[in-house]
């Protein structure tokens, strides 16, 4: 179905932070399939790992123990806050199971009535009918209607409007730490915060998407890990299979004590080619000195970026975001950027707000981000030559739009 306008263009393979056309031309991959290959591409490790599990067994389905995904299940549990995990096949299905098991808390807890949960505008948590209904995107809800009831909307960062739709239906409070597709925001942790603090006071469970922040693409394993916050479940996928889909859902035991035998399911979640793709990335991704490079890469690429800004101020209106999950506000439309960086071959990718976020894989190297660097200032400098009065009466706009 015709639901993607693609770009015309199509990658044969790939070797770490490269992809590679069929006639041989090789793209700076600073999408990572939208945060997923948070190894790049054909590690050598994950392809062992896979071919390994490949020669033996790829599925045999929740009806029986599956020992891959209790060593995933327990390795993740011991490097985060939660008890238990459920596995699953994306980020939306995540999500839905963190919905599904706020509302089965409440109830657990003799308070049907609690099953409305909070979210922010701006997010983004996937688009299953519930998921949708959470993420509150008019554009994507349109003609899908009637909407899932259940979820209060409010405007980002505002802590008064959080407690105004708190009431004695609530049930949980789902946000992004970093917010990805509505633009990198990084949400103050003074917020997230008085959003636990709201949680405990009321008897809600807090509920982290980290379906895109997670597995060090904010340079800590889990991007709450470093906010001084930990919520009460959390949703995790894209990077956590590397490419190879997975969702999982991690939650504490007394969050999770409504899950019990037949309340959910999923026939190919946490199967055995999954879980061996997903024990790989982990291997990698916490090996000694992983992730402190990923902040020093992080730093690296924003320092150097805020240079960029400062002498392309009629492009580049700010830079922002954590570890290797970067946005750049433009002051030209996002979507010109865009092309220019592929002109440049270099791949992004747009997010709301009129940013385009740099997703490098985590295995970028220096030569590769000063490469990267030097891509970005040429397509800035052709922007500025492409139409100077435009960009400058649109961050005129931009700047009046700020005063109001
Ligand atoms: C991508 C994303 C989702 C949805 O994940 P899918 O695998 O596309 O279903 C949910 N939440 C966040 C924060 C995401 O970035």
């Amino acid at each position: 179905m015709p639901t993607y306008s693609r770009v015309d263009l199509a990658f044969e393979r790939g070797e770490g932070a490269w992809l590679i056309t069929a006639a041989g031309k090789r793209y700076l991959d600073f999408t990572s399939g939208v945060a997923v290959n948070a190894l790049g591409h054909a590690h050598p490790h994950m392809v062992a790992a896979i071919t390994a599990q490949a020669q033996k067994l790829w599925h045999t389905s929740n009806l029986y123990r599956i020992p891959e995904g209790e060593r995933l299940a327990e390795r993740l549990c011991e490097l985060s806050f939660a008890d238990f995990v459920f596995f699953q096949n994306s980020g939306t299905e995540a999500i839905e199971c963190a919905i599904k098991m706020a509302r089965k808390y409440q109830f657990a807890s003799g308070k049907p009535e609690r099953n409305r949960i909070v979210t922010f505008e701006g997010a983004f948590h996937g688009r299953t009918l519930a998921a949708l209904a959470a993420t509150g995107n008019k554009k994507y809800l349109e003609g899908f209607g009637p909407a899932m009831p259940g979820f209060d909307q409010v405007a980002f960062g505002d802590l008064d409007a959080v407690k105004k739709a708190v009431g004695p239906e609530t049930a949980a409070i789902i946000i992004e730490p970093v917010m990805g597709e509505g633009g990198v925001r990084v949400v103050p942790h003074a917020f997230l915060r008085a959003l636990r603090k709201l949680c405990d006071d009321n008897g809600l469970l807090l509920i982290f998407d980290e379906v895109q922040s997670g597995i060090g693409r904010t340079g800590d394993l889990f991007a709450y890990q470093h906010t001084g916050v930990t919520p009460d479940i959390m949703a995790l996928a894209k990077a956590l299979g590397g490419g190879f889909p997975i969702g999982a859902c991690l939650a504490t035991a007394e969050a999770a004590k409504g899950m019990t035998a037949g309340t959910h399911g999923s026939t190919f979640g946490g199967n055995q080619l999954a879980m061996a793709a997903a024990n790989a990335v982990l291997d990698v991704v916490t090996s000694k000195g992983f992730l402190e490079k990923v902040r020093q890469n992080g730093l690296l690429m924003k320092q150097r970026l805020a240079e960029l800004k400062d002498r392309h101020s009629s492009v580049i209106a700010e830079v922002r975001g954590e570890g290797l999950l970067i946005g750049l506000r433009m002051v030209p439309p996002v979507a010109e950027m865009v092309d220019e960086l592929r002109n440049e071959e270099m791949i992004t990718v747009a997010a709301g707000d009129n940013v385009v976020r740099l997703l490098p894989p985590l295995i970028i190297n220096e030569a590769e981000i000063s490469e990267a660097i030097a891509r970005i200032d040429r397509a800035c400098t052709r922007l500025e030559q492409a139409h100077p009065r435009q960009g400058s009466q649109v961050g005129d706009q931009l700047a009046k739009q700020g005063a109001a």
